[in-house]
């Protein structure tokens, strides 16, 4: 949530930086434009207003106003720039003063039949405002501007002017009805929108997980047939994503997001979790011997063979070249041996690519299994289960080594190695 605030902000804070041009044109223009008319005298003041601050006052007062107006924009914007951030307090503020501006000078120019001008100018800051830092602003920006509008028409009232407040509470019912019915479908769109990005963005990291929620929808429109297509493509597109085409396991990006779950669930149910890394033997003699089509339709067999012979749940990815790995929830170490057991025999039991070349194959495996304490054991299963791979390997490739705490040590003693020789199962 914290985080999610700090983006807000962030965001927020862009925006304020790059509105203070437009501000600061608006009110350039807005001000050129009346002091233009003033000087032809095609822009009366309004009457209420000479009554009440006397005509003399109105031009200079326009001035301060407006030069107060572009030292808060200049001002926010320097704060903003200083701490790359912005809560709603300054964006609150900035629009406060935004809707001040406009009721002022709808009070020094309009007369009270066309108050209602405030209305309208209001009702489009309403949208901008809810566009760029949300629903609360926008809300609160709705109840400032009839409180405004109101009071213009108390100060009319008050300096001789009698007020219809008939008219003026029909023209704010009809304002108020509109901008809150707005407000209230843009929010929903932004809201179902956010999701849709949140979906999206999840994706991207190639978690499919999420679907788009179509009976949520009550009134469906362009957003919700968006979320439909998704939910189509989603099974299509997690499979390409995550599966290597080759050997139709899982890529390394499928692997490390099952992993990353299945880890979490672990952690969460109190379970072993056991990896297996598995390499074959002597594959680029494979390559040089038969070619790399032949190569690869024994890496595609391979695939075939090791899903055979894991279970539904284990997740089978190809994650190098001729590198595979098996991660088996809910396994214990005797578990992932008898499985990196049936693995080594049906390697032996087997022959690749039929009917030609026929080609024989063992295959080293490193097996590790643990209980998990929280899913940042991950790294660490990884780095247990390729030592126990590479102790196969150097004791002679064709069988399973269990890891065990002392195995690293091995690396430096020729007797270790030959000790462990054996074909079968070791235990470092
Ligand atoms: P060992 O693992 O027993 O030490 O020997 P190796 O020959 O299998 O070892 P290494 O890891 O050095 O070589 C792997 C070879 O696998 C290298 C490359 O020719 C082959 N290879 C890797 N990826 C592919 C692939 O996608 N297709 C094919 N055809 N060959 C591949
Ligand atoms: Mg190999
Ligand atoms: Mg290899």
């Amino acid at each position: 949530m914290d985080i999610e605030r700090s983006r807000v902000d962030t965001a927020t804070a862009d925006i304020l930086i790059w509105q203070t041009g437009y501000r600061l044109a608006l009110a350039l223009i807005t001000g050129l434009v009346t002091i233009a008319l003033r000087t032809l005298g095609t822009l009366q003041l309004s009457p209420v207003a000479s009554r009440a601050i006397g005509p003399d006052r109105v031009d200079v007062l326009m001035g301060v106003a407006a030069v107060l107006y572009a030292a808060l924009v200049l001002l926010i914007r320097s704060v903003v720039r200083r701490t790359r951030t912005a809560d709603r307090t300054l964006s609150t503020l900035m629009v406060a003063a935004d809707l001040t501006v406009v009721f002022w000078l709808v009070f020094l120019l309009a007369r009270p039949q066309e108050y209602f001008v405030g209305l309208f100018l209001a009702f489009v800051s309403l949208q901008l405002t809810h566009v760029y830092f949300g629903r609360a602003s926008a809300l609160l920006m709705l109840a400032a501007t009839a409180v405004a509008y109101l009071l213009l028409n108390d100060i009319a009232g008050r300096h001789g002017d009698p007020v219809a407040w008939g008219r003026v509470f029909v023209t704010l019912g009809i304002f108020g009805a509109g901008a809150l019915l707005l407000t209230l479908v843009q929010s929903n769109l932004q809201e179902r929108l956010d999701t849709l990005v949140s979906i999206f963005q999840k994706a991207e990291e190639g978690d499919f997980s999420e679907s788009y929620d179509v009976a949520a929808d009550k009134r469906p429109d362009a957003i919700t047939s968006v979320g439909r297509a998704y939910n189509r493509m989603r099974t299509q597109l997690a499979s390409i994503v995550s599966t290597d085409p080759l050997s139709g396991c899982f890529n390394r990006r499928g692997f490390e997001l099952q992993m990353r779950r299945e880890l979490a669930r672990a952690a969460r149910a109190h379970t072993d979790v056991a990896l297996l890394a598995i390499d074959l033997d002597h594959f680029k003699l494979v390559n040089d011997t038969h070619g790399h089509l032949v190569g690869d339709r024994v890496i595609a067999e391979v695939g075939e063979l090791l899903r055979a012979n894991a279970r539904t749940d284990d997740v089978v990815a190809r994650t190098g070249g001729e590198e595979f790995m098996i991660l088996a929830p809910n396994t214990s170490f005797d578990g992932a041996q008898l499985l990196a057991l049936r693995i080594v025999e049906a390697f032996r039991r087997r022959v690749f690519v039929e009917p030609s070349p026929r080609i024989a194959l063992t295959v080293s495996i490193g097996v590790v299994a643990d209980h998990v304490p929280s899913e940042t054991i991950a790294e660490d299963l990884r780095a247990r289960a390729d030592e126990a791979l590479y102790a196969a390997k150097r004791s002679g490739r064709n069988r399973v080594v269990r890891w065990s705490a002392g195995l690293d040590a091995l690396k430096l003693g020729q007797t270790g190695e030959r000790s462990i020789a054996a074909r079968g199962v070791r235990n470092g």
